[in-house]
């Protein structure tokens, strides 16, 4: 495996390990629950924690332990020392910084970085690479309001090289409640320019550009998917027309393309993480119409939104700012990985009972009329 190539291995000071008093390791986030606990009966792979430290090459490691520790094969020594890596707790200390990234870039995401490391737990040997995942990334955006434009708000300062925002509004004084990318100067102004505006003085070195453009129809969208070079991901922050979800759902189910989408329903604030040919897609999760209605989960076609009997949407900068911060989670991890996600889920949280996350996760439903297989 690759850690033999690495020129000085080391375990993440994010994963630093730790001997109990039983004698076991603790290495990863233990207390994060994405850790491990390992016997270590002769205390050999204590030495070999400690050797990787990032002032060694693997080979060097191997015998520092060999040296110290007797019956051991140096197999033995490097098959551990591959176990860790492919934990994720190891990376290349001697990894440069890839040269995409200008040095006014490694101090912008210098505080990423890192956690990118902690919560990657693939075999990497620098988390610069999930940064240039994201750099190298084309992402639409349907919608810059509330959930859309936080969404791209959290993408653009995260380093995603290409967003395109596309929205048809105008920012109006009910908005400035809750739409962070706007402010009085922008009332009366299309949203679309304004979020580039906003989004090109928060970070000039990602590329954003918009478009004043409606989404009516099921056929106007596949227009917009319709790309080239193609999209990496879909961020969907648009909650209308009624069926949009559905459209999209079927949109990027054919176009292979990722999606995300967000909302609230009064307090209930949740996101979906999709990928085509990767568990449940949209239909499968919300046809299901008992458990969606158990859940208060925000309505996504032809069903009755909790809120569908008021003049608005009730919400706030923290619901419209957490749903977008949540989809803005889904989409940088399907783009990167980081952390390793399953898709074909819906999560959020209920504002009014703190701590009571709520999870949608189904089985793909063979008989799904959008992804099912035919016949
Ligand atoms: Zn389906």
């Amino acid at each position: 495996m690759a850690v033999a190539q690495w020129a000085r291995p080391r375990v993440k000071p994010e994963h630093r390990g730790y001997r109990t008093v039983a004698g076991n390791i603790r290495i990863g986030s233990v207390i994060y629950g994405v850790g491990a606990e390992i016997e270590d009966p002769k205390g050999w792979l204590w030495t070999l924690v400690e050797a990787a430290d990032g002032t060694r090459s693997s080979r060097d490691i191997v015998t520092a332990v060999l040296t110290r520790h007797d019956g051991l094969e140096p197999g033995d020594v490097t098959a551990a020392l591959e176990q860790l890596a492919s934990a994720g707790f190891l990376e290349d200390a001697a990894a440069p910084l890839p040269g995409q990234f200008s040095a006014r870039e490694a101090e912008r995401y210098s505080r990423g970085v890192p956690l990118l490391r902690w919560m990657d737990l693939g075999a990497r040997a620098s988390a610069w690479e999930a940064q240039l995942r994201l750099k190298e990334a084309r992402v639409l955006v349907l919608g810059v309001g509330g959930t859309g434009g936080a969404a791209a708000w959290h993408l653009a300062a995260s380093g995603v090289g290409r967003l395109h925002l596309l929205d048809d509004d105008r920012v109006e004084l009910s908005n400035l409640n809750r739409q962070l990318l706007y402010g009085e100067a922008d009332l009366g102004r299309p949203k679309a320019e304004a979020a580039v505006d906003r989004l090109a003085g928060l970070n000039p070195d990602v590329r954003v550009t918009g478009e004043i453009r409606r989404v009516a129809t099921a056929g106007q969208l596949a227009a917009v998917l319709a790309s080239s070079p193609p999209y990496d991901l879909f961020v969907l922050g648009a909650d209308g027309p009624p069926q949009i979800r559905r459209w999209v759902n079927r949109a990027c189910l054919a176009a292979g393309l990722p999606w995300v989408d967000g909302g609230y329903s009064g307090p209930l604030v949740t996101a979906g993480i999709h990928r085509p040919g990767t568990g449940a897609c949209w239909e499968c999760l919300h046809e299901q119409a008992t458990q969606q209605a158990d859940l208060g989960l925000p309505e996504g076609a032809d069903e009755p939104a909790a809120s569908a009997h008021l003049p608005w949407n009730p919400a706030s900068a923290v619901t419209a700012g957490l749903s977008g911060a949540l989809v803005a989670y889904g989409a940088l991890a399907l783009l990167t990985g980081v952390p390793p996600l399953e898709p074909g889920f819906r999560f959020g949280f209920n504002l009014m009972v703190p701590g009571d996350e709520v999870t949608l996760r189904l089985p793909r439903r063979p008989d799904c009329p959008a992804c099912g297989s035919p016949g």
